[in-house]
């Protein structure tokens, strides 16, 4: 593990940080706020947001070696093109204005304006997605598919264990947080026997993903390989990666998903850095089959994430329909970048990357509600005295996710996205 002096538990901010706050000063994740009409680059600390561009302009950020006007964007990729190490020193000089003791920034004129409520700003996309894929990593999710479509005994398909599967999704619908959805219309096909009908999707659900962002770029025809893998990944996010079950079983043979998944992703505002997640690292579960050499890798490359998954009906309370955590992955991030880029296939610098939907192996766990109501035969209770099989019109899915040892809490915030009925 790397030492990072940011990620010192003792430290503290003078910046009031509630207990249960999932931005104290151990976490510092990097954002795009817009207030007044103006987007500009922020960071989260409690319950308020650091305006970037302001810091920078009045010279707190001069011995970092930043380019000018790095935070006047609408998005951080000018930032995260700087790469890991800058965004580290960036950080790390971030942490020290914010610490107890340090009066520096505490006392300047003009804190009131660098130092904004977050429930004043609205947050927006971090970045400017390029290119967006999206893998089917967890071993419990793609086994519970697995055994609805096909049998228990050959849940896994042949090529599960020997390859990070995933696709290449669409960008032009990945959203931030806060953007309502439509529900998606589309071809399904609820009988064998009858042609296929159009219509509003009837099965609408979410999957609980995490996604990584990354940083830089490899030529194109050159790989990554697991042990570099990390110096490309800047950070992570929460990602909804909303799903039409009855438009996807009819499209997907044979090559795979189209406009079953294409119609949004919903992604937390909040980038996480890998810097902040440091202390988190946990070991993967062991590979077996042995994985080929080029998908072999040494240390903790999996990551202890507590996530939870929310809908609340309209006009009532929300209620949590599953716990999953990160740390149920089969495939950890350097090696699905190992794998995206061994053909050749070259990233870029805010290229979005899916985890793939993040499931237990108990039935509380699981990370959609085609799995947490097995295919609509086990459907839950709401508070209101409603019940759900899949996501119904007027609901709001919220994720929040968070890590947390030694009395510190990394938090993501959340991903809300409210379901508004198809046009
Ligand atoms: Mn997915």
């Amino acid at each position: 593990m790397i030492e990072i002096a940011a990620n010192n538990p003792t430290l503290k901010s003078w910046v009031v940080v509630p207990e249960d706050s999932d931005f104290p000063i151990q976490n510092l994740p990097f954002g795009i706020f817009e207030r007044k009409r103006h987007k500009s680059a922020g960071v989260a600390i409690g319950e308020m947001v650091l305006d970037l561009a302001d810091l920078q302009s009045h010279g707190f950020l001069d011995d970092t070696g930043l380019p000018d006007k790095v935070f006047e964007k609408e998005t951080l990729n000018a930032f995260l093109a700087l790469g890991r190490k800058t965004g580290r020193r960036v950080r790390n000089k971030i942490s020290e204005l914010l610490r107890e003791g340090n009066a520096a920034l505490k006392n300047h004129h003009n804190i009131n304006s660098l130092l904004i409520p977050q429930q004043e700003v609205k947050m927006c996309m971090p970045v400017r997605v390029g290119d967006y894929t999206d893998f089917y990593s967890s071993e419990q999710h793609a086994y519970n598919v697995g055994c609805m479509f096909r049998d228990p005994d050959n849940a896994l398909l042949p090529n599960w264990k020997h390859i990070p599967v995933g696709y290449h999704g669409r960008t032009s619908s990945v959203i931030a947080s806060g953007v309502p959805i439509r529900r998606p219309k589309g071809q399904q096909r609820p009988d064998d026997n009858k042609p296929p009908v159009f219509g509003p999707c009837k099965l609408l659900d979410f999957e609980l993903e995490m996604a990584f962002i990354t940083c830089g770029e490899n030529p194109l025809g050159e790989s990554i390989s697991t042990e570099k893998a990390e110096d490309y990944i800047f950070g992570m996010v929460l990602l909804n990666d909303w799903s039409a079950r009855d438009i996807q079983k009819w499209e997907y043979v044979p090559l795979g998903p189209f406009l079953a998944k294409n119609f949004a992703s919903s992604v937390s505002p909040w980038v996480v850095t890998m810097d902040a997640l440091e202390p988190f690292r946990i070991s993967g579960p062991q590979q077996n089959p042995k994985v080929l050499p080029y998908l072999e890798y040494g240390g903790k490359k999996h990551f202890d994430i507590n996530l939870e998954a929310a809908i609340k009906p309209e006009g009532s309370e929300e209620k949590a329909v599953t716990n999953s955590n990160f740390k149920y992955m089969y495939w950890n991030m350097a090696q699905q970048l190992a794998h995206h880029t061994v053909n050749g296939c070259n990233i870029k610098t805010g290229d979005l990357y899916g985890s793939g939907t993040i499931s237990g192996s108990e039935p509380g766990q699981f990370g959609s509600m085609l799995e947490i109501s097995w295919k609509g035969t086990k459907p839950v209770p709401m508070p209101d005295g409603s019940e759900r099989k899949f996501i119904l019109d007027g609901d709001t899915v919220i994720m929040r996710g968070y890590a947390e040892k030694s009395g510190v809490r990394v938090g993501f915030g959340e991903v809300s996205t409210k379901v508004l009925p198809a046009l």
